[in-house]
């Protein structure tokens, strides 16, 4: 378990970037991991999860909460796959916080949900920064308009996310995230994985999302 080495490697990165150290939070992302990987992290003491899907969250980190939790020391679970919108009463249930806010529809959900609950996650709006037509996200030249309509509906935004093509440098699309951020007066961004997240620091995430760095590789199937 790679923890302690990729917790240096984030410090590093801020100082490097000339940011103050615990700017950026790290998120572990266990999905499709083992049970007793994820175990070990939290025996290390970390206490900031990512997952992907509702059904294998909801079977997990019930129990790791009872285990886990502490007043002072809480155990959070944020939202960072797709989000089906008739999953979405069940992911306010379960998560801290979502990061795939990212059309109308859901948005329209999630605000009757935080009504009816008089609570609601942070939310964060993926951006299709490379507008590539398979991937989730609103489009950036859509967003203004999309983030001004949550807002309308009393959404609590906390930032960007993104996940750039794969097959780019990653540096101008964390840039761009920052950017669209900063006009909208959103303090947060979610960018980075293993392979870029570092420069994602360089650019300014405040939430970096790894996982095979940590957990090893996933094994599906
Ligand atoms: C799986 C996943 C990650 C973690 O990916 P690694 O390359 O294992 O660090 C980060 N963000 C999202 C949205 C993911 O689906």
């Amino acid at each position: 378990m790679a923890l302690q080495a990729i917790l240096a490697r984030v410090r590093a990165a801020e100082v490097s970037a000339g940011r103050p150290s615990g700017s950026t939070k790290l998120i572990a992302v266990s999905k499709v991991q083992p049970d007793a990987r994820v175990r070990d992290v939290l025996l290390a003491g970390h206490r900031l999860f990512g997952e992907n899907y509702v059904q294998e969250a909801a079977a997990k980190w019930p129990g790791f909460r009872a285990e886990f939790d502490s007043p002072l020391d809480p155990v959070q679970v944020h939202m960072i796959g797709p989000l089906q919108t008739n999953k979405a009463k069940q992911a306010v249930a379960l998560f801290d916080a979502i990061h795939t806010l990212d059309r109308e529809s859901l948005a329209e959900k999630l605000a009757k949900l935080a009504q009816a609950r008089g609570l609601c996650p942070q939310l964060f709006v993926q951006v299709n920064t490379g507008s590539e037509p398979q991937k989730a996200g609103v489009l950036p030249e859509a967003l203004d308009a999309f983030i001004t309509n949550c807002r309308a509906m009393d959404l609590p935004l906390n930032g960007l996310m993104c996940i750039p093509p794969e097959a780019e440098d990653s540096s101008p699309h964390f840039a761009a995230l920052a950017d669209m951020a900063a006009r909208n007066g959103l303090s947060g961004l979610s960018m980075g994985m293993s392979g870029d997240f570092e420069a994602a620091i360089a650019a300014g995430a405040t939430h970096v999302r790894v996982g095979s760095a940590i957990f090893g590789a996933r094994s599906y199937g």
